[in-house]
C-alpha cells in the first residue's frame, strides 16, 4: 500500500501513508493494548469489499471492463463457497447499474445474494465528494441509492463514507433524516478524536455513531493465504492502531481497496486462523453486523465538519483544481435545482411534470459527484466526460426552464413582458426586456439597443416572395423580431401579403399555411403582382428595475422609480467611480485595483507558482509572485442609471512554467486580464467578471480583497448550513495544513461577503499577529484580507516530492488539462457590511427571469404559486403528483416556517410521513425539513 513510485499508487496508498503516521503519532505512550482477558478473544470483523472509483486514472469504460470481471468472479465465488459469506459492494448502487448494463442476465443472481444478506449495497448511488457538490445533490444521491437498492431488498443500514476528501458538518443530520444512526468515515477526522469511533454531531444536534477507519478502508486488504501470517498481520495491525482501540474492542478489518478483486481463499484462511489460536475470533461479516454491538460508550464527541489532515490526506487542493469543472457543476446544479425543478413544479400542469428529463439530469449530476469526478483528480479523458455530463444536465435544465416560463407566458391574462421570481424570497431586481417605443426613455430606464420601425410596402414578383418566405425559420426573423401575424389578400390588381413584426415569439402564426396558399394562387395567376407589406413598430431592448416580485411568483413588467440610480464618473487621474448612494466603487488607474466604500485595494490579482498536482497546491521551492501589473487601462461601459460598468485591463508578465530542475518559475508571457465591475441601481453589490487567455503553466492566480474589519474566522456556505472556520488547519508532515477552505456559493469574513459562481476555494490571508497582553479572548491573530482562487494550473494527476505533500496521492501521470491553457472567465460579487449572504447569493446567481406574454389566459398580473417564509428553500419538486419542498434553517435559533394557507406532512428523506402541519411549523436551529403539500 506504500506508493511504489512506479505510477501504480492508489488512493489506498495514501491510506498506507496515513496509517503509518497514525502509528507514529501514537508511538511511545501508546503501545500495544494488553491482550484481552483469557477466554474472551478479541472479535475481528473481516468485511470483504472493493472500493470502486468508476473513473479516475482510467476512463469509466476501461474500469468497467474490470468491474464486470470482478463481479462475474464474485458471483461465482459466493455461489460456490458459502464460507465467503459476505461482500460489501462499495456503498454505491452505480456499480450495480454499470454491471447489469453489460450482464443483465445476472440480475437474478445478484438479487438472490443480496436477499440472503450476503451482498451489501448502498446506501449511496455514488461515493460523492461532499464539499464540491450541492447539498441537494448529496440528498438526491442518497435517495437514488435507496431507491435503486429497493429492487435488491434494500440498502445497508450504515452511512458508509470511505474515501470522501473530508466530510460536511450536516452529514449526521442527512443520515439521521434518512433513518441511519451509523456512519463509517476515514479522511478528515481531527486529532481530538483518539478512538476508533466517535459520536458525530451535526449543527442541529443530530448525532450518529461514526466508526473511524483509522488506517483507511484498506486496513485488511490483500490478506495472506497462510493462517499464521494472517495472525502475525493482526498482531502488527493492532500494534499500529495502539490506543485507538480499547482492550477487548473488536477490530474492523476492511478486506479490500481500490479496484481490488475478492481473495478466493479468504473463507479458508479465516477458518484456519481461528483454529490455530485463541486470542482472536475472526468472522467474515457485514458492516451492519459488526456495528450492531460495537462499543458505543465513552466515545469522544465531535460536532461539525471533518476537515483535518492530521492522520490521512485531506487533499484540500481539489477545490481549486480544474476551475472549469467546478463552474460547470455550479451551472448545471443551478439550472436543475433552482430553475427547472421549482418552475416546472409550480407552473406546469401537474401531469406535465417532466420526471424523465429531470431523472436523466439528476443521474448525470449524481454520477459526476463521484469524488474523483467532480474533484477532477483524474486523467483528461475522464474530465472531458465529466464536463460533457454537466453540459447535458445544464442543457436539460435550461430547456425545461424555458418550457416552464413559456407556460407562465401563455397563461397570463394581460399581454406584455412578465417577470418571474425563481426563488422563495420576495424581491426586486434589474431585468432586461424588449419593449415597443422610441424617443426619450424616461429617468428609470436604460436603453441598450434600438430598432427603428420599418413600415412600408414593396412590390415583387411571386417567385421572390416565395423564396423570401422560405427563408423564414418558423416565425422568427431575427433577434427581437418575430412574425406576429401574416395575412394574404387578393384583388384584380394582385396579391397583398402583410407581415406584422413583433418582439417576441408567438405560437400559431400561419406562415406555412400562407406560403401554401400563395403557391396555389401563384400557380393560377403566375404573372400577377405581389405586394409585400411589413408592419413593424420601433422596439428597444432596455434595462429597468422591477420592484417586489413575490417569491415563487410573477408580476407584469413595470419599471420602478429609481431611488438609487447608478452613475459613472471619470477622474483626472484616469480612474472611474461607480456610485448609487448605497455603494461606491472607485477604480485606481495606477494599479488596477478598486476601492469599495472608501477601502482601497480590492481585486488585486496575485499570481504565484504552483508545483503541486490535482490534489494539493504546492508552491515551488523558488517562487516568484507577480502582484503588480505592467500597465493598466480603464474604460467606461454602461453609464446608468440602471447599470454602470467599467472594465479595467491590466497587463501582467507571468512566468511560463516551473522548471523541474531548478524548481523556479521561468520564462514569461504578457497577459491582458480584463476585469469588468458592475453596479446596479438599488443594490449594494458590486459584480465582477474577470477574463483572460491563460498562457502559463504551474501557477495559481488569486484575487485579494481587504476585510473592512480584521477577522479571526470566516463563515462559508456548505451543504444546508454556514460553517465557521479559523485561520489554520490541521495537518502533518505528509500533508502540510494549507488553510484553504471550500465554500459553496458564498463566504463572509470581517464585514465582507463574496458570492461566486463555482470559485470554491478561499483563504484568509495577510495575518496580523496577535497583540499579546490584551484582555482574555482578545489579541489573537487576525486576517486582514481574503484571497479567492480564480485559477490553479498544474500538470500532474499526482506528484512525488511536493513541498506540501511529499508522497503521491494517486498515479504520477502527466496530464495537460489541469493547466487550463486558454480562455478563462470567472464571476463573483462583493458586498461590504453584514448582509444576509443567502439573499445576496439569490440576487447574484438566480436573477429574475423575463418572458413575453400575448395575454388571453387566466393568470392575474401578479401572484405567487407558493409562499414559504422563515427558512431557506433548497428544493421544490413533485413526488407522486404532490408538491415536495425542502427547507433548512441556517441560523442558531429556531425558526417559524410559514406556508400560508397550506396543509401537508413533514416527511423524512425516505419520503415517510413524520407529522402533519397546517400553515407552517417550527424548524429547529440548523434543522433541515422536507414536506409535502396535500394539494397544489
Ligand atoms: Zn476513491
Amino acid at each position: 500500500m506504500i506508493p511504489s513510485g512506479g505510477g501504480a499508487a492508489t488512493e489506498g496508498a495514501a491510506a498506507g501513508g496515513s496509517s503509518s503516521a497514525a502509528g507514529g503519532s501514537s508511538s511511545a505512550a501508546e503501545g500495544r493494548p494488553p491482550p484481552a482477558r483469557p477466554g474472551a478473544p478479541r472479535r475481528i470483523a473481516v468485511v470483504p469489499h472493493t472500493h470502486w472509483d468508476r473513473e479516475w486514472y482510467e476512463p469509466f469504460q476501461t474500469f468497467r471492463l474490470k468491474l464486470v470481471r470482478l463481479i462475474d468472479g464474485l458471483l461465482d465465488q459466493m455461489e460456490r463457497d458459502s464460507s465467503y459469506s459476505h461482500f460489501l459492494l462499495d456503498g454505491q448502487l452505480a456499480v450495480i447499474d454499470d454491471y447489469l448494463e453489460i450482464r443483465p442476465e445476472n440480475e437474478g443472481r445478484l438479487r438472490a445474494l443480496a436477499a440472503a444478506g450476503r451482498i451489501s449495497l448502498g446506501p449511496w448511488y455514488i461515493l460523492m465528494d461532499e464539499f464540491l457538490v450541492s447539498g441537494e445533490t448529496i440528498v438526491r444521491n442518497l435517495q437514488a441509492g435507496i431507491g435503486r437498492g429497493a429492487a435488491f431488498g434494500g440498502v445497508t443500514g450504515v452511512g458508509y463514507l470511505p474515501d470522501m476528501f473530508g466530510h460536511i458538518a450536516q452529514m449526521p443530520q442527512i443520515l439521521t433524516e434518512a433513518g441511519f444512526d451509523q456512519a463509517v468515515v476515514w479522511r478528515g477526522v481531527p486529532s481530538a478524536v483518539d478512538r476508533s469511533a466517535f459520536h458525530w454531531q451535526a449543527p442541529d444536534g443530530s448525532t450518529v455513531r461514526a466508526e473511524y477507519l483509522v488506517a483507511g478502508y484498506g486496513n485488511g486488504a490483500a490478506l495472506p493465504e497462510d493462517a499464521k501470517a494472517l495472525v502475525r498481520r493482526l498482531d502488527a495491525h493492532l500494534e499500529e492502531l495502539g490506543s485507538f482501540l480499547r482492550p477487548g474492542d473488536p477490530l474492523l478489518l476492511m478486506n479490500g481497496s481500490d479496484h481490488l478483486r475478492p481473495q478466493p481463499w479468504l473463507g479458508r484462511v479465516v477458518a484456519e486462523a481461528n483454529q490455530i489460536q485463541g486470542e482472536y475470533a475472526l468472522r467474515i461479516t457485514s458492516l451492519s453486523d459488526y456495528l450492531r454491538d460495537a462499543p458505543g460508550d465513552d466515545l469522544p464527541d465531535w460536532r461539525g465538519e471533518l476537515r483535518s489532515g492530521v492522520r490521512s490526506n485531506l487533499l484540500m487542493g481539489v477545490g481549486s483544481n480544474r476551475v472549469d469543472v467546478k463552474q460547470a457543476a455550479h451551472r448545471a446544479e443551478h439550472w436543475i435545482e433552482r430553475m427547472a425543478e421549482p418552475l416546472s413544479a409550480l407552473f406546469l400542469p401537474r401531469d406535465a411534470w417532466p420526471a424523465a428529463f429531470l431523472g436523466t439530469a439528476w443521474k448525470l449530476l449524481i454520477r459526476n459527484a463521484a469524488h474523483d469526478s467532480v474533484c477532477a483528480c483524474s486523467i483528461d479523458e475522464v474530465t472531458d466526460a465529466v464536463l460533457h455530463r454537466y453540459a447535458e444536465a445544464r442543457q436539460i435544465g435550461q430547456g425545461l426552464t424555458d418550457q416552464a416560463l413559456a407556460a407562465v407566458a401563455s397563461s397570463m391574462a394581460s399581454p406584455g413582458p412578465v417577470v418571474v421570481n425563481p426563488s422563495a424570497r420576495d424581491r426586486g431586481g434589474v431585468v432586461e426586456v424588449v419593449v415597443p417605443g422610441a424617443g426619450e426613455p424616461g429617468p428609470d430606464i436604460q436603453v441598450l439597443s434600438e430598432r427603428l420601425g420599418l413600415p412600408g410596402s414593396i412590390t415583387l414578383d411571386g417567385t421572390t416572395v416565395l423564396s423570401m418566405l422560405g427563408l423564414i425559420q418558423g416565425a422568427r426573423l431575427d433577434t427581437d423580431a418575430y412574425i406576429a401575424d401574416v395575412s394574404l389578400a387578393e384583388d384584380d390588381t394582385g396579391l397583398d401579403i402583410t407581415l406584422v413584426i413583433g418582439t417576441e415569439p408567438r405560437d400559431g402564426v400561419p406562415v406555412e399555411e400562407i406560403k401554401r396558399e400563395l403557391y396555389t394562387r401563384l400557380t393560377a395567376r403566375p404573372d400577377t403582382e405581389v405586394r409585400l407589406t411589413l408592419d413593424q413598430p420601433p422596439v428597444r431592448r432596455v434595462l429597468a428595475r422591477q420592484a417586489d416580485v413575490p417569491g415563487f411568483g410573477w408580476a407584469r413588467f413595470a419599471p420602478a422609480a429609481l431611488a438609487h440610480p447608478v452613475r459613472v464618473e471619470g477622474d483626472a487621474a484616469g480612474g472611474v467611480t461607480l456610485a448609487n448612494g448605497l455603494v461606491t466603487v472607485a477604480v485606481d488607474a495606477a494599479d488596477g485595483t478598486f476601492s469599495l466604500d472608501g477601502v482601497p485595494g480590492y481585486g488585486r490579482l496575485v499570481d504565484g507558482g504552483d508545483h503541486g498536482d490535482t490534489y494539493n497546491y504546492s508552491p515551488p521551492r523558488v517562487d516568484s509572485v507577480v502582484a503588480s501589473p505592467d500597465s493598466v487601462s480603464v474604460a467606461i461601459g454602461d453609464r446608468g442609471p440602471v447599470r454602470s460598468t467599467v472594465t479595467v485591463t491590466s497587463t501582467f508578465t507571468w512566468p511560463d512554467h516551473v522548471d523541474p530542475a531548478t524548481k523556479a518559475r521561468v520564462g514569461g508571457h504578457r497577459v491582458e486580464v480584463a476585469t469588468t465591475l458592475e453596479v446596479r441601481a438599488e443594490e449594494s453589490t458590486v459584480r465582477v467578471r474577470t477574463r483572460f487567455d491563460n498562457p502559463s503553466r504551474d501557477h495559481r492566480l488569486r484575487a485579494h480583497f481587504p476585510l473592512p474589519r480584521p477577522a479571526a474566522t470566516s463563515q462559508a456556505e456548505c451543504a444546508f448550513t454556514v460553517v465557521e472556520r479559523g485561520l489554520t488547519a490541521e495537518g502533518r508532515a505528509d500533508e502540510y495544513p494549507t488553510p484553504t477552505f471550500p465554500s459553496r456559493r458564498f463566504v463572509s469574513a470581517g464585514g465582507l461577503t463574496v458570492v461566486h459562481e463555482g470559485l470554491l476555494e478561499y483563504e484568509l490571508v495577510d495575518i496580523e499577529p496577535g497583540d499579546s497582553g490584551v484582555g482574555p479572548g482578545d489579541g489573537g491573530p487576525r486576517a486582514t484580507a481574503l484571497a479567492l482562487t480564480l485559477l490553479r494550473s498544474t500538470g500532474m494527476l499526482s506528484r512525488l516530492g511536493m513541498t506540501t505533500r511529499p508522497l503521491p496521492a494517486g498515479p504520477m501521470t502527466p496530464i495537460d488539462g489541469p493547466q487550463l491553457i486558454g480562455p478563462v472567465e470567472v464571476n463573483y460579487a462583493l458586498q461590504a457590511g453584514d448582509p444576509d449572504p443567502y439573499q445576496v447569493a439569490d440576487e447574484v446567481l438566480a436573477p429574475l427571469a423575463v418572458v413575453a406574454s400575448f395575454g388571453g389566459g387566466q393568470r392575474p398580473d401578479r401572484g405567487s404559486s407558493l409562499t414559504v417564509h422563515g427558512a431557506e428553500v433548497s428544493a421544490v419538486r413533485r413526488e407522486g403528483g404532490l408538491l415536495e419542498v425542502r427547507v433548512f434553517n441556517p441560523t442558531s435559533t429556531a425558526a417559524a416556517v410559514t406556508i400560508p394557507g397550506r396543509t401537508g406532512w413533514l416527511i423524512d428523506l425516505r419520503g415517510r410521513p413524520v407529522s402533519p402541519f397546517e400553515g407552517g411549523f417550527e424548524l429547529r436551529a440548523q434543522g433541515i425539513a422536507t414536506f409535502r403539500l396535500d394539494r397544489d
